[in-house]
Parts: C-alpha cells; sequence; structure tokens
C-alpha cells in the first residue's frame, strides 16, 4: 500500500453583501466570503490538499479565477471534479483533518452539516472527515474579523494494483 499526504490552505476577506458558504454549507451571517466563485475556502483547501497529495498543482491554476466560467461556481464542483481525479490516478481519500479560523459568526452548530457536505460530495463517510474551528482571540486578519482562513491536511492511499 502506497500513502501520500497533502496540505492546503485557503483565506477569504470578508465582506458585506455576500452569502457565506463553508463546506459547501450556507451560514447565516451579516457578511460572507469575497471571491471569484462561491469562494469557500474551506472547500478550497480541502481540494489544494488533495491536489498536493498527489503533487497536481494547486486549485488557482484548475479553475482561475481570471475565466468568467468559475465566476459564482459551487466550491463542491471543483472537489467532485478534482477527487475524481484522484480515484482515477488510483488513490482512494483515507481521512481529512481541517481548521477553519474565524472570529464570527460561531461555526460550531454548522460542522456535522458541513461534514456530512463534505462527505457527499467526497463520496466517503462522515467519520473520515473531521473539521474544527477555532477562533482568532482577536489577533490577526481572522481575529479582526477581516476574514477566514481554512486549514486542511488530507491522506491518500493507493487502490490495490493501481496507484504509484
Ligand atoms: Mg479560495
Amino acid at each position: 500500500m502506497s500513502l501520500r499526504i497533502g496540505q492546503g490552505i485557503d483565506r477569504h476577506r470578508l465582506v458585506e453583501g455576500r452569502p457565506l458558504i463553508l463546506g459547501g454549507v450556507r451560514i447565516a451571517s451579516q457578511r460572507g466570503l469575497l471571491g471569484h466563485s462561491d469562494a469557500d475556502a474551506l472547500t478550497h483547501a480541502i481540494c489544494d490538499a488533495l491536489l498536493g497529495a498527489l503533487a497536481l498543482g494547486d486549485l488557482g491554476q484548475r479553475f482561475p479565477d481570471t475565466d468568467e466560467a468559475h465566476r459564482g461556481r459551487d466550491s463542491q464542483e471543483f472537489l467532485a471534479e478534482i477527487v475524481q481525479e484522484v480515484r482515477e490516478r488510483g488513490f482512494e481519500p483515507v481521512n481529512l483533518d481541517c481548521t477553519v479560523m474565524a472570529e464570527a459568526p460561531r461555526l460550531a452548530p454548522h460542522l456535522a452539516a458541513m461534514r456530512a457536505r463534505l462527505a457527499q460530495t467526497l463520496a466517503v463517510s462522515a467519520d473520515r472527515i473531521s473539521i474544527k474551528a477555532t477562533r482568532g482571540e482577536g489577533l490577526g486578519p481572522e481575529g479582526r474579523g477581516e476574514g477566514m482562513t481554512a486549514y486542511a491536511v488530507v491522506l491518500v492511499e493507493s487502490v490495490e494494483g493501481k496507484g504509484q
């Protein structure tokens, strides 16, 4: 069996007049993340972690924010496409551990829904997906409420006889 690990980090600015979408879940909030797609920083970090595990570049190369075709796109579509490629290359996600750093709103009540949504997109069981939320304690851009940052680490294993 061959194991590979990947990490991803993504940060987006919080602004008025945008929906807040994290892990594919829309969360009631005065402000949302600014970005070309739906700006789902958590899903973007997971995409980068999967791409990183197989040394396939990054999300920005694959879905450039200069391409109008990606404006407003649901980031679950990016993730579904990437995990499909991971499988085509003979690997299967083992587990995923994520942290979202955000001052407000409180994310704890939404973590179960995010895990369920991501489990559906990745076609893995939700018990393989960990999402933690932490606050910036008033420090840095997250602590000041200027934005949110998501971190993801993923382990993938080769499916027998396929991956290298
Ligand atoms: Mg992003």
